[in-house]
């Protein structure tokens, strides 16, 4: 019998493998894993089922193709862990692992995700922690928190029996770090060609690329006055595959953040001096990278990024505001930075094959307008929340926060709470609250402008 910790999976589930085991691209990587297993007649049959059921979603259009994920569970025998995905259609997947951390990432199609109301398993067996969500439009990831190294032993759908639906299952066994690291070898020689042509071109002087992402020319700074508009991007922090804080409750961090920067791009769009640009506005992973380069692409005039913390005492509570340095203003301060930074390693994102440009930038003089201008920011930004809400002690610190990286956009984080707080919490879910804060927010803006307008005249 299956020993089930969490109460989430028993033996009968586990199902009979009673299909054909066909070779297919489904499972991309890893071949040597596995075998996938297809009983072929019964998923053309849920083909066809799946399509008069889409005849009747056919109000909603983008319903009628999405299949929808209702559970993720996790069960143990012995030293096996398995994970099942309940699906209400077939999908296509495929599945790689990383290491440092030990992660297994299973890409799947987009898909809705309806999962009963508690909590995502929590280590059961191998699996220490899971997350899920929009990895990018088109496709959604979970991403598995291994304890260690492992061996996939099968990967495969079943088709729905009895009053099951279609399962995705991932079977597991502990694996040794030499055998797991042989086995990635393939998908990163797969991949690596691009990789070996960057290496191979001589690397840039150090003293060219210091201060920006190599590749990313630093242009001049634009005059303080450019037409009319000023460009702001706001930044949701964390979405899809990765929650980001996860509050006493059960909010996520994820649904604050966007649900604040809606609020905050209405309030500022009522000022039409403004171009309100959101890094994201839905609930979709965006890599660290890619949200500075919004801000580049759109020649912003100011970047702000928000977010809502939690940590372990649960007494700490209040606003704070961050701006970049190399050199963290204390020890909170950099954790929080070392935390934030993680967005792309918790989403599933090989880290060995990005470049560097974002992981160890270099601080140099051509940054160096840009930090002060980030600074009067974060002053103002004091200055106008201290009215509406209870401010962290030292409430603008400084630390290497990467999403602040742009060497040419004038760029803040605000942690707007603690989730981990009861207070703080409560006050993050309350649409009011959250409408001061951005009102604040907007007003410190206003404020910095006019300041730099004044310099100017
Ligand atoms: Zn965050």
């Amino acid at each position: 019998m299956y020993r089930n910790p969490a109460g989430l999976v028993a033996f009968r589930e586990f199902p009979p493998v009673d299909g054909v085991c066909v070779p297919t691209d489904m499972v991309s990587i890893q071949k040597s894993f596995n075998a996938v297993c297809l009983p072929l007649s019964r998923v053309i049959r849920t083909l066809i089922l799946a399509s008069v059921l889409g005849a009747l979603l056919a109000t909603d259009a983008r319903a009628r193709d999405v299949v929808v994920a209702n559970d993720l569970r996790a069960g143990v025998s012995g030293d096996r862990t398995r994970f099942v995905m309940d699906l209400t259609g077939p999908v296509k997947f495929s599945y790689f692992a990383l290491v440092d951390p030990y992660r297994l990432v299973i890409d799947l199609p987009e898909l809705r995700w309806q999962l009963p109301a508690r909590p995502l398993p929590r280590n059961v067996g191998l699996i220490k922690s899971l997350r899920y969500g929009l990895f990018k439009a088109g496709a959604s990831r979970v991403v598995l928190d291994m304890g260690g190294p492992m061996q996939i032993t099968a990967a495969f759908l079943v088709p729905p029996s009895g009053n099951r639906g279609h399962r995705l299952v991932v079977d597991m066994k502990p694996g040794d770090r030499a055998s797991f690291m042989a086995k990635l070898v393939e998908p990163r020689r797969a991949r690596g060609r691009a990789r070996d042509r960057d290496r191979a071109r001589p690397p840039a002087p150090a003293r060219e690329t210091a201060g920006a992402a190599p590749g990313l020319p630093i242009p001049n700074r634009k005059p303080g006055v450019r037409g009319n508009r000023r460009v702001i991007v706001i930044d949701p922090g964390h979405g899809g595959v990765d929650p980001g804080a996860i509050g006493r409750s059960g909010v996520l961090e994820k649904d604050i953040t966007l649900r604040t920067a809606r609020t905050l791009k209405r309030r500022l769009e009522r000022n039409r001096r403004y171009r309100v640009i959101l890094t994201r506005d839905r609930d979709v992973f965006i890599r660290l990278r890619d949200r500075i380069a919004v801000a580049r692409r759109h020649d912003a005039d100011l970047f702000v990024s928000l977010h809502a913390d939690s940590i372990r005492r649960a007494a700490v509570r209040g606003l704070s505001v961050y701006t970049l340095s190399e050199k963290a203003s204390d020890k909170e301060a950099a954790e929080l930075a070392e935390k934030e930074n993680k967005a792309d390693l918790i989403a599933g994102i090989d880290l060995s094959t990005e470049t560097p440009e974002v992981t160890d930038i270099l601080i140099d003089l051509a940054q160096r307008e840009t930090m002060n201008d980030s600074v009067r920011f974060a002053a103002e930004l004091v200055h106008e929340l201290r009215r509406v809400t209870t401010l962290l002690r030292k409430t603008h610190r400084f630390a290497g926060f990467a999403v602040l990286k742009a060497p040419d956009v004038p760029s803040v984080l605000i942690e707007m709470g603690f989730l981990s707080n009861r207070q703080d919490e409560r006050a993050l879910r309350r649409k009011g609250y959250r409408a001061r804060i951005a009102d604040s927010v907007a007003q410190a803006i206003d404020r910095y402008f006019e300041r730099i307008e004044q310099a100017e005249r």
